[in-house]
C-alpha cells in the first residue's frame, strides 16, 4: 500500500480550495440506501462515533462529503467543517448539532439541496476514506413532505453515483434484496456490478440461515461482494456510547458475538464477508484501487482544467502575474510616486499663492467694511440705503480719524488669527489633494485603503495643527504693533492690489451678466434696477415691504434686481478705486491714507511671507516626510496576509484575476503531485508483477 487514498485526499483538499467541481473528479465512496435501512448506523460504525442527525422526521437534506483522515500519531479525535471555519470540534454531539442545523437550513419547499456539507474527521481510529452520505431514498412521501421529494432525492443520488465513484449500496436483511432501492439504483448506473459494494445491515433481525443465504446470493452478483453487518449501537453500552465516546468497541463486540454464535452460517469456511471491521478494510482497499485506476483519468481531467485556466490567464490577463501582495505593493508604489510628484509641485511658492489669495479676499472685505461702504449683507437693505457712491468720504492725511481707520483696518488683518487660518487652509489643501490622488489611483475602488490613506493624512495634519498655528501666530506678532513699509514693497503692493481689484471687477461684471440672463435680458434688468433706484432715492414709495413684489415686479424679480444693483454699485466702486490706485498720488507710500488698498495689501503680503516660512517647516516638510512612512505602516508592513487578500479582492476585476492565478497555481501543484503519484504507482505495479 502506498497510502494513495491519503495522498489523493490531500490533493482533493487543495482542489477544494479552487472549487467544488475540481474536487469531484477524485473518486469517493457514495453511500445510498432507503430510509431506515441502517445507512447512518453503518457510517457511524465506520467512523466510530455517533455524529449524524437523528430523529424520526429528520432526513438528510444535503449531501455530506465526509473525509476521514487517519492520524496515527495523534491522540485526539476531532471533526472540522472546512467551509464554516469553526475550528476543531472534539465533541461529536456538537458535530451532530451542526449537521442538524445545516440540514434544517434547507427550506422545506426545496426538499433537498445539492450543495454539499464538507466534514472532515481526524482520528487515529479511522481509515483514510472519502465518503459521501446522501439523503435516504423514500418509498412514499409522508403527509408533511412535498410530493416531489421522492424524485428529488433520487435525482440527487443519481448525480453522485456516477463513475469513478464507488457505490456503497445499503440494504436491510429484513427486506427482500429484490426490493432494495439502493441496489436498484446502483444497477442502473453499474449494470455489471463492478463498482458497487453491497452492505446488508440488521443481520441480527433475520434467521442466521436466511442471513447467510442473502450474503451468498448469486442473483445480484457484485464483483466487490456483499458484507453483512450488525452496526446498531447495542443498548447495553448505554451511557458510554452516547456523546463523545468511541463506539467501535461496543459495536464490534456485539457484532462479533452475533456472528461467532453462528459459526456454521458465518464461520471462516463459509467465506462470507461479515462485520464492520471487514467492511472498513474493504472500503479502504476498494477506494485505494479505484484511486489507482482513476489516476490517469483524474490527472487528465486536472490537465484539462489547467489548460483552461492557462488559456484564460493568457487571453484575459495577458499572462500578467499577480498576487494580492504584489498588487498592493504596486498600488502603493504608484500612489507614493504620484504623491511625490505632487509634493515637488506644491512648495513654498504655491502655499504662498494660496494664502495670499485668501488674504486678498480678507483685504477686500476689510476695505468694503471700513472704506468703501457699510456692508451690504442683507440685500433688502439695498432698497432703502442711499446711493453708496455719493458720499464716500475723502481721506484727510492730517486727520487722526483716518489714521485710526487705517490702523484698525490693518489690525483686523494682523489679528485675524492668521495662524489658525493659514494652517487650516494648507491642511485642507493637502487633505483634498490626497483625496484627489486617491481618486485617480487604483485605491479609488478600495474603501479600506481609501480610509487608511485619508486617516494617515488627517492623523499627521491633526497632530501638527496646533503647534503650527501657534508658531505662525507667534511670528506675526510684531506686525500687530508696527508695520514698516519700504518703497519696493509699496510698488509691489500697488501692482498686486490693482490686479486684485481688476479681477474682482471682472468677477462682479460676470455675476451681473448672470443675473441679467436669469432676469430675462438687458431691458428687463434695467427696468427693475431703475425701479429700485427710484425707491432708494425716495422718488417712489415701496408698496408694503417689498415682500409681495412692487412696481409691477414680482418679489423674485425684485430680489434679483437688488442683487444686480448691488453688483453694479460694487463694480463702480472697484473702478473708482482702481483709478485712484493708478493715480500719481498712490505711487508714494507716504500717501497711504489715500490708498488704504495698497497699504493693506502690503500688510497681507508680509503676513503671508512670514506664515509661509513657518508653514513650510512645521507642516509641509513634516507632512511630506511622514505621510509616505505612515502609508507604509498602514498599507504595507502593518497588514496581515488576510488583510492584504481582503484588500485586493475589494476590486472585482482583481479578485477574478487573482482567482485565475491561484487556480492555475493550484492545478499545477496538484498535477505535479499526481504525476509523481503515477510514477510511484507504476513502479509498485512493476514490482508486483516481478514477484
Ligand atoms: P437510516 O435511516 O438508513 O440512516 O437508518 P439508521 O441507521 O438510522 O437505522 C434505522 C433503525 O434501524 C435505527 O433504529 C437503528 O437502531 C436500527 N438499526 C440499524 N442497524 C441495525 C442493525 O444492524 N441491527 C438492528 N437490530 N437494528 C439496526
Amino acid at each position: 500500500m502506498m497510502m494513495l487514498t491519503k495522498k489523493m485526499i490531500e490533493i482533493r483538499n487543495v482542489l477544494q480550495v479552487i472549487g467544488q467541481q475540481s474536487a469531484l473528479i477524485l473518486p469517493s465512496i457514495v453511500v445510498i440506501g432507503s430510509q431506515s435501512s441502517g445507512k447512518s448506523s453503518v457510517l457511524e460504525a465506520v467512523v466510530g462515533h455517533e455524529f449524524l442527525p437523528k430523529g424520526s422526521n429528520m432526513i438528510t437534506r444535503r449531501p455530506i462529503e465526509l473525509t476521514l483522515v487517519n492520524t496515527p500519531d495523534a491522540q485526539a479525535e476531532y471533526g472540522e467543517f472546512p467551509a464554516l471555519g469553526l475550528g476543531k470540534i472534539t465533541d461529536f454531539s456538537s458535530i451532530q448539532r451542526t449537521l442538524t442545523e445545516l440540514n434544517l437550513a434547507v427550506p422545506a419547499a426545496d426538499c433537498v439541496s445539492d450543495d454539499p456539507i464538507q466534514l472532515s474527521i481526524y482520528s487515529p481510529n479511522v481509515p483514510d476514506l472519502s465518503l459521501i452520505d446522501l439523503p435516504g431514498y423514500i418509498q412514499v412521501s409522508g403527509l408533511d413532505q412535498p410530493p416531489e421529494l421522492k424524485q428529488k432525492i433520487a435525482d440527487l443520488c443519481d448525480k453522485y453515483i456516477q463513475p469513478p465513484n464507488v457505490i456503497l449500496a445499503i440494504s436491510a436483511a429484513d427486506v427482500d434484496l429484490a426490493n432494495s432501492t439502493a441496489l436498484r439504483a446502483s444497477r442502473r448506473v453499474d449494470p455489471r456490478g463492478e463498482r458497487t459494494i453491497g452492505v446488508v445491515t440488521k443481520m441480527d433481525l433475520v434467521e442466521p440461515v436466511r442471513g447467510a443465504s442473502i450474503l451468498g446470493d448469486r442473483k445480484y452478483p457484485l464483483r466487490l461482494g456483499y458484507v453483512g453487518v450488525v452496526s446498531r449501537v447495542p443498548q447495553s453500552s448505554g451511557l458510554f456510547s452516547r456523546g463523545s465516546g468511541n463506539i467501535t468497541t461496543a459495536i464490534t463486540k456485539n457484532e462479533n458475538a452475533y456472528f461467532s454464535a453462528h459459526p456454521l452460517e458465518f464461520g471462516p469456511e463459509t467465506e462470507l464477508a461479515v462485520g464492520t471491521t471487514t467492511l472498513r478494510k474493504k472500503l479502504m482497499h476498494v477506494l485505494e484501487q479505484t484511486m489507482a485506476a482513476s489516476l490517469q483519468g483524474t490527472s487528465d481531467a486536472i490537465h484539462q482544467e489547467l489548460e483552461e485556466a492557462t488559456y484564460e490567464f493568457k487571453v484575459q490577463y495577458n499572462d500578467r502575474p499577480l498576487s494580492a501582495e504584489s498588487y498592493l505593493a504596486e498600488s502603493l508604489d504608484a500612489f507614493k510616486h504620484s504623491f511625490k510628484e505632487f509634493a515637488e509641485s506644491f512648495g513654498r511658492p504655491q502655499v504662498r499663492e494660496l494664502l495670499k489669495e485668501e488674504l486678498d479676499q480678507r483685504v477686500l472685505d476689510v476695505l468694503a467694511q471700513r472704506y468703501w461702504n457699510k456692508p451690504v449683507t442683507d440685500l433688502t437693505l439695498a432698497l432703502i440705503e442711499p446711493d453708496p457712491l455719493s458720499d464716500l468720504p475723502k481721506a484727510d492725511p492730517e486727520n487722526l480719524y483716518w489714521h485710526r481707520k487705517l490702523d484698525a483696518s490693518s489690525s483686523s488683518l494682523t489679528k485675524l488669527g492668521i495662524g489658525r487660518l493659514a494652517t487650516t487652509n494648507i491642511a485642507n489643501a493637502l487633505q483634498s489633494e490626497v483625496e484627489q490622488l486617491i481618486n485617480v489611483s487604483t485605491f479609488s475602488t478600495h474603501p479600506f485603503a481609501r480610509q487608511a490613506i485619508t486617516d494617515a493624512a488627517s492623523g499627521i495634519l491633526n497632530e501638527r495643527f496646533y503647534s503650527t498655528s501657534d508658531q505662525v501666530e507667534n511670528c506675526v506678532k510684531p506686525y500687530k504693533y508696527e508695520i514698516e513699509v519700504d518703497d519696493s514693497e509699496w510698488a509691489k503692493g500697488r501692482q498686486n492690489v490693482s490686479d486684485v481689484l481688476k479681477k474682482e471687477l471682472k468677477a462682479c461684471e460676470a455675476a451681473e451678466k448672470l443675473v441679467e440672463t436669469s432676469i430675462g435680458g438687458k431691458k428687463k434688468m434695467k427696468d427693475v434696477m431703475g425701479y429700485i433706484d427710484r425707491v432708494r432715492k425716495g422718488e417712489v414709495v415701496l408698496e408694503g415691504d417689498g415682500i409681495g413684489g412692487g412696481g409691477g415686479f414680482s418679489a423674485a424679480l425684485l430680489a434679483k434686481g437688488r442683487e444686480a444693483v448691488f453688483l453694479r454699485d460694487r463694480a463702480s466702486i472697484l473702478s473708482m478705486r482702481l483709478l485712484a490706485i493708478r493715480s500719481k498720488q498712490c505711487t508714494i507710500k507716504s500717501n497711504k491714507y489715500y490708498c488704504p488698498e495698497i497699504f493693506l495689501d502690503v500688510v497681507a503680503d508680509k503676513l503671508t511671507a512670514t506664515a509661509v516660512l513657518f508653514l513650510n517647516v512645521e507642516l509641509l516638510s513634516e507632512f511630506y516626510y511622514n505621510f509616505p512612512r505612515e502609508l507604509d505602516l498602514k498599507l504595507g508592513r502593518g497588514l496581515s496576509g488576510e488583510e492584504v487578500e481582503r484588500f485586493a479582492r475589494e476590486d472585482g476585476r482583481i479578485a477574478r484575476h487573482l482567482d485565475v492565478v491561484k487556480r492555475k497555481e493550484m492545478l499545477e501543484l496538484v498535477l505535479g503531485k499526481m504525476e509523481s503519484l503515477r510514477m510511484l504507482e507504476g513502479r509498485e505495479g512493476r514490482r508486483e508483477e516481478a514477484k
